[in-house]
């Protein structure tokens, strides 16, 4: 039986994306890869483009449109607060009208839909680590609900088209997740202290540092995605997926002055509202169901995305919003 697919990736020019499309790709899929390039830029997957079984779609998934697939992993919408809160409604139809637009190709073609749900489903969490039971604590009207009630109410669509008529979904909650393909100015703390690191600046610690989170690596982030799609025993998650080694945000921004040998210092800006104290996955359901457990370490990830941003042009990447790094 032939195991050739032809797949969707929302957001495929994103920092998942663009990785996603690669393993597609070598596992010699047909990818379809639509993206409006909010966060991202056609740099990202040029080296695709040569690839007979690669098409490039510019289209903005807040509007409808009509494709022939097999599968879709929706990824669309900007990922780093800076951006996702540069305009709260756009965020919003990304996540909600997105979703239901491609819950509509997937109903009619049959198609199975993944959606990237997040760990800001869960809010600023009472609890440690966060096992997919727990409701959550959300603000929804502070400046991240944009996000994560975008991201919720996607959850809902999905669980909603699944039982109303029967499309066939995945649900993936992804924690933190970085390396090589992370815009530069993409605002997220791990771009932020490389660049700061490589460029003298001093690194920014919102807050005292104190927070918590738990950084996975996006090889291995790819690998969980291929393995939920792929579950054949009708595994609907949501599911967790991250790496549960959990750091400060001080411990974070000493390891990457120690690996860059960086002179720079640390300094303290006002925390962010809502930015949430504590984040570390529990990934039981994920290692029960899929088999599924990272692999690489910090040390080693970030080891990857510092030599790739040694090797960038700064110049030739545009910041996405004004909210950026100064
Ligand atoms: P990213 O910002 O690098 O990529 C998102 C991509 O979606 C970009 O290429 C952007 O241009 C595109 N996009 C945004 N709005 C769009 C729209 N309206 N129409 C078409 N394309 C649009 O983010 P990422 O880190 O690659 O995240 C990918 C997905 O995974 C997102 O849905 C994000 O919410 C989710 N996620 C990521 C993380 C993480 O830590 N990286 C954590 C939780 C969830
Ligand atoms: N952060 C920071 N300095 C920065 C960027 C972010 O201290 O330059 C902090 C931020 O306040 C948060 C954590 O790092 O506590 C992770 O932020 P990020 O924007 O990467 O993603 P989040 O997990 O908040 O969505």
């Amino acid at each position: 039986m032939s195991t050739y697919k032809r797949i969707l990736v929302t957001g495929g020019a994103g920092l998942i994306g663009s990785h996603l499309c690669r393993r597609l790709l070598a596992d010699d899929h047909d990818v379809i890869c639509m993206d409006n390039f909010f966060t991202s830029q056609k740099r990202d997957i040029a080296a695709l483009l040569d690839n007979p079984n690669f098409e490039l779609i510019r289209h903005d998934i807040t509007e409808p449109i009509w494709l022939e697939v097999d599968e879709i992993y929706n990824l669309a919408c900007p990922a780093s607060p800076v951006h996702y809160q540069f305009n709260p409604v756009k965020t919003l139809q990304t996540s909600i009208l997105g979703a239901m637009h491609m819950l509509d190709i997937a109903d009619r073609t049959k198609a199975r839909i993944l959606q990237a749900s997040t760990s800001e489903v869960y809010g600023d969490p009472d609890i440690s680590p966060q096992t997919e039971a727990y409701r959550g604590r959300v603000n929804p009207i502070g400046p991240r609900a944009c996000y994560d009630e975008g991201k919720r109410c996607a959850e809902t669509l999905l669980f909603d088209y699944h039982r109303m008529r029967g499309v066939d979904i995945r649900v993936v909650r992804i924690f933190n997740t970085y390396g090589p393909g992370l815009h530069p100015y993409d605002g997220r703390v791990i771009s932020n202290f490389i660049i700061q690191a490589l460029s003298s600046q001093n690194l920014t610690i919102y807050g005292d540092g104190s927070q918590t989170r738990s950084f996975c690596y996006v090889d291995d982030l790819v690998d969980a995605l291929v393995l939920m799609m792929e579950n054949e025993a009708g595994f609907t998650g949501p599911v967790n997926l991250g790496n549960p080694e959990e750091f400060t945000i001080r411990q974070l921004a000493e390891r990457v002055l120690e690996m860059t040998g960086s002179e720079s210092t640390l300094v303290e800006m006002p925390l962010p509202a809502d930015d949430p104290t504590q984040r570390r996955p529990d990934i039981a359901l994920a290692r029960e169901k899929l088999g599924w457990e990272p692999t690489t370490s910090l040390r080693e990830g970030l080891g990857r995305t510092i030599e790739a941003f040694n090797l960038i042009d700064l110049a030739r990447y545009r910041p996405p919003t004004p909210n950026r790094i100064k």
